[in-house]
């Protein structure tokens, strides 16, 4: 609904002579998707939440007009009855450290100056100006940024494979195929601070040796696709891209490859063999793509948020961006509250922070006074944490040894009333659905997995049945040839391992 607000708060500004003093700038998403669509007034900060063509008007009339915050627009909400609030005060936005998506909701995403005016490109200007592509390695390995796609490997050392590869020819890729249900902080990013993922790959090829750099992004995220080829032109324009940056003689150039959807993709070989044109399905491995990438040749592949993270690490140095998080997992987070939790949206934390902290005290707790059976993470490669560990610090190891991943950050909060068969049932049915079909145990094993699940939720399963698919569950994840094969039982084994009574009561109440 936010072009309606706007173009109701263009009308007003006229109407009162205004549009000549108030300046509106669109930007991308700031995360807080329940209160939408938001206005932030400046300089005061003063943050109005789900405006409608029609209440804009007491914004114009009150605020703009007469300098009076509108009290009396009263949001019924978690946040008590107040609409009006500087955002600093919600608790949304209070516990989140924000990095990746630093510029979100902040600046004009379609303004370069606006990027530049928030140091937009002085991390480029530092790392090839006055560092080394070892020293640009060596700061982003001092960071202990780990991949936010999903694997969690560490980004520095990537880096330096690549650099260290023989070759003369040497490609950096960034995956914005994000293809998790209910996950979309890599979408947010590109339509809300395109710049920061065009300058961290200019960054990432000054460090590996690349010439020249992809950005694989699906077809489904049009805007995003709109506003980073928009920042690709004006990039080039300003020196930051193309040929002899910055006057250092160092040119390297983007192009925007689009994906066709197939969540396989997501997959950084599959992502590979969808650039050369090939079908999307992935290869054997090793050789991994640090030596044996695109075209055969050396290359970097790194999603959005990992990207998003690396100009504030040149900029402000590795130990600082250490700082946060703990052992093992440091800096913060992207992750994308959704299911049953009252402020659904984007938050970025630092890591460690604990799921009860980030469920409870950012996202609200779970409506209508329902208690909170378990948590989601990691998309249809991940598992359910039920409630008992919600103490737990998020890590990537201490996620993994609850049965699930961190994965690229899709949180869904399921309450009492959901059956665990039925969450089962749908990740296994999107990954039958997704699977290239490349080897047997995926491409058959998950299918007969699901048809296992729909006979058992069918009430028609006996024990035997649970047995099977416990063991096809744990074949299919040690001879599967890629990761999504390799995980797509994850959220079947999770939830047998912590709702082993909801499966025997399905199947106790055989018809
Ligand atoms: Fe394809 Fe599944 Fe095999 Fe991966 S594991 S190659 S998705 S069939």
């Amino acid at each position: 609904g936010e072009k309606s607000v706007k173009d109701a708060l263009q009308d007003l500004l006229k109407e009162y002579a205004l549009d000549s003093v108030v300046k509106i700038i669109e930007t991308g998403c700031m995360g807080a998707c329940d209160l939408g669509p938001i206005i932030i007034v400046y300089p005061e900060g003063i943050f109005y939440q789900k405006l409608t063509p029609e209440n804009v008007r007491r914004v114009v009339e009150e605020h703009l007009l007469k300098g009076r915050i509108v009290e009396d627009m009263l949001y019924k909400g978690e946040f008590g009855e107040v609409k009006a609030k500087p955002q600093e005060e919600l608790p949304f936005f209070t516990k989140q450290v924000k990095i990746a998506t630093r510029n979100l909701g902040v600046i004009d995403p379609l303004s370069i100056d606006e990027y530049i005016a928030r140091d937009g490109y002085f991390a480029l200007h530092k790392a090839i100006k006055e560092m080394t592509p070892e020293e640009v390695i060596s700061e982003v390995k001092k960071s202990e940024l780990r991949g936010r796609g999903g694997a969690g490997f560490p980004t520095g050392l990537k880096w330096e494979f690549v650099r260290k590869a023989k070759g003369d020819i040497k490609y950096v890729i960034c995956n914005a195929d994000e293809g998790d249900p209910g996950a979309f902080m890599d979408r947010a990013i590109l339509e809300g601070d395109p710049h920061s993922v065009v300058e961290a790959m200019t960054i990432a090829a000054y460090a590996v040796g690349a010439q020249k750099g992809f950005i694989y992004v699906r077809a489904e995220y049009p805007l995003a696709i709109e506003r980073f080829s928009k920042a690709l032109e004006t990039a080039r324009e300003y020196g930051f891209l193309g040929k002899n940056i910055l006057g250092t003689g160092f040119s390297f150039d983007i192009e925007i490859r689009i994906g066709a959807g197939a969540f396989v993709c997501g997959e950084e070989t599959a992502l590979i063999n969808s650039i050369e044109g090939k079908r999307g399905v992935p290869r054997v491995k090793p050789p991994y793509p640090a030596t044996y990438g695109l075209w055969g040749k050396p290359t970097l592949i790194n999603n959005v948020e990992t990207y998003a993270n690396i100009a504030p690490i040149i900029l402000h140095g590795g130990d600082w961006f250490a700082q946060y998080g703990v052992e093992g997992s440091r800096g913060t987070k992207v992750f994308a509250l959704a299911g049953k939790i009252k402020n659904t949206g984007l938050v970025e934390v630092p890591m460690g922070i604990t799921l009860r902290e980030l469920i409870y005290e950012i996202g609200g707790g779970v409506p209508d006074g329902k208690k909170l059976k378990a948590v989601q993470t990691g998309g249809p490669s991940g598992g359910c944490i039920p409630e008992e560990h919600l103490d737990t610090p998020i890590t990537y190891d201490n996620l993994k040894k609850l049965g699930t991943i961190i994965g690229s950050g899709g949180m869904i909060v399921m309450d009492e009333d959901d059956c665990m068969v039925d969450v089962a049932k749908f990740f296994l049915e999107f990954t039958v659905e997704e699977s290239c079909g490349q080897c047997t145990p995926c491409r058959d094993g998950t299918k007969k997995m699901l048809e296992i699940l729909e006979k058992i939720t069918a009430g028609e399963g006996t024990e035997e049945d649970l047995e099977v698919l416990k063991e096809l569950g744990e074949h299919i994840m040690k001879t599967s040839l890629c990761g999504l094969g390799q995980t797509a039982p994850q959220p079947v084994v999770s939830t047998m391992r912590y709702f082993w009574d909801e499966y025997i009561a399905h199947v106790k109440e055989k018809r």
